[in-house]
């Protein structure tokens, strides 16, 4: 996000928990904000390192609060099966990453309102807390900071049921719509309008909270004008998803594929290959079948006065068995394959013969056909 680095700080329940770069900004601003205006009133009379250190450790508290909201989104799409890649912390909250979309609007339902459920549940904690806390004479230092994190749980809880897709309210919406509709691309247009029109009321009263004066309305704009945004984009992504997965592999392929026989040496395969193809990865053959990968990386590997003696098959990676599709097999299917890390490539096998391969740039060319299609059609 931002073209920021995001910093991995651990493996809760399995689930890699990263945080971006730009999370740090509101981590120093909420703990700044705690320590030099809200502890400062709120318990008057302590020392500035006093403020400072519950400033750090309620921010903390916060923080940890976010993190439990997005593994109860995550943990509950797991047990309804659905693969979870990483939970990102980033600017506006966290975001947990699927692999795919929930298979039906119940684990949807499911899935969406556990999120705002923790954060209720949290800030219910925290309250009692203060109140048990209040009873039995716990130290004001204690009760303060409890009665925030209670607030901040419910002001969370509050601003994600905000029902607009993507925002968890607005997945709870799409999985009413769905159940009613029995149709997910149109249950998601209608939550992402839904999502569009929050933005645009949220502008509406900023534009009238700053015209009266008050510029801490500005701040309502940006979140207005990012919520927009940020409904358009889920709609344009769910629509190309669900084209992908109606889009056989076999009819995205580069036919006749170009195959590298094993024999042939670093030397040819450079010159007659890589210089002159197109394509940074070939399937190798030997004696009519395919038997690994080649890339211009185990190329280069091998220093340079070695590639005339050592051959292709030699070289190429084996694993094979994450690289080959069927020709009926859906894109949307073949894509985590197709992720930098993965083998780069897909070989189309029809009946054990190779028909073709499906590279990255079959799927993006694929990809701006039905955006320019989409945008035709929407224009
Ligand atoms: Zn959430």
């Amino acid at each position: 996000m931002f073209g920021l680095r995001s910093l991995r700080i651990g493996r809760p329940f399995g689930i890699p928990l990263e945080v971006d770069a730009s999370w740090l900004f509101i981590f120093f601003l909420v703990a700044a904000t705690l320590t030099t205006s809200y502890f400062p009133a709120a318990l008057p009379d302590q020392s500035p390192t006093a403020y400072a250190l519950l400033g750090a450790v309620t921010a903390l508290a916060f923080f940890g609060s976010l993190v439990l909201h997005e593994l109860a989104h995550s943990l509950v799409a797991r047990a309804g099966g659905l693969e979870v890649s990483r939970v990102t912390l980033f600017v506006f909250g966290g975001v947990s990453q699927l692999e795919d979309e929930p298979s039906s609007p119940g684990r949807e339902f499911l899935m969406a309102a556990a999120g705002p459920a923790m954060s209720l549940l949290i800030a219910g904690a925290c309250w009692g807390g203060a109140i048990a806390g209040g009873l039995v004479g716990a130290p004001e230092w204690v009760l303060v900071p409890l009665d925030y994190l209670s607030m901040i749980n419910f002001a969370l809880a509050v601003f994600n049921l905000l029902p607009g897709f993507p925002l968890d309210g607005g997945r709870v919406l799409r999985a009413v719509l769905w159940a009613l509709t029995r149709d997910i691309t149109k249950a998601t247009r209608w939550a992402s309008r839904s999502g569009q029109a929050i933005g645009t009321a949220l502008i509406a009263v900023a534009v009238f909270g700053v015209l009266r004066g008050n510029f801490d309305f500005v701040w309502l704009a940006v979140m207005g004008w990012f919520m927009s945004a940020l409904a358009a984009g889920a709609y344009r992504q769910h629509v190309t998803r669900v084209r992908l997965g109606e889009v056989s592999v076999s009819s995205i392929m580069s036919t006749p594929a170009v195959v590298v026989p094993a024999e042939l040496s670093l030397e040819q395969v450079g010159h007659s290959y890589f210089l002159a193809g197109r394509h940074p990865r070939y399937p190798v053959v030997q004696e009519g079948r395919v038997i690994g990968l080649i890339d211009i990386e185990h190329v280069t590997e091998v220093p340079r006065d070695r590639w005339a003696e050592t051959t292709v098959g030699e070289v190429a990676s084996r694993s094979l068995e994450n690289a080959v599709a069927s020709p009926h097999a859906s894109v949307d299917s073949v894509l985590p394959r197709l992720e930098p890390g993965g083998p780069g490539a897909v070989l189309v096998v029809d009946e054990g013969r190779l028909a073709g391969i499906v590279t990255r740039s079959d799927v993006i060319r694929l990809i701006m056909d039905i955006t320019r299609d989409r945008d035709q059609s929407a224009g």
